[in-house]
């Protein structure tokens, strides 16, 4: 994929995501649920996981206030963690940070990030990194026992 067509589609994504955010929503009762925060943008987000003994997530969701980018990546978040195995979402996460810092190249290097991948013009942005990976850190934190975290 070229760069025009990238920064074409990430602009889609985010609008449709923001706009009409996938599970947002509370899960009552959650299994675990976390509060993560983002004082430097303003963003705050629950984000709430039902985790089944087999450790695939059975359902997870979020609510909150903040930019496009956080809530964009939060509902892509959760449409992406739903059904997966807590090992397999450990390892986009790990995969996401790496794009979004600008660690993996999506056009060179090989990864499993589907089209959580036109995060990639984040790195560009460094205000905008915590934005993007607030949700993900905050599922990181619910799943781990954590109750809440700050990007600061
Ligand atoms: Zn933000």
């Amino acid at each position: 994929m070229n760069y025009e067509r990238t920064k074409q589609l990430y602009q889609q994504l985010i609008l449709d995501h923001n706009k009409n955010p996938r599970n947002f929503r509370i899960i009552d009762p959650a299994d675990k649920e976390a509060v993560g925060n983002n004082p430097l943008c303003g963003d705050k987000l629950v984000v709430y996981v039902n985790v089944n003994e087999d450790q695939i997530v059975e359902d997870v969701s979020f609510i909150g206030e903040g930019c496009a980018i956080s809530k964009a990546s939060a509902s892509m978040m959760t449409t992406f963690a739903k059904g997966k195995h807590i090992d397999e979402v450990n390892h986009i996460f790990q995969q996401f940070h790496d794009l979004t810092t600008g660690k993996l190249d999506p056009e060179k290097d090989e990864h499993d990030l589907g089209k959580l991948a036109v995060f990639a013009g984040v790195k560009d942005l460094p205000a905008r990194v915590k934005c993007a990976t607030l949700s993900w850190h905050t599922l990181h934190a619910a799943v781990n026992g954590k109750e809440q975290i700050s990007t600061e």
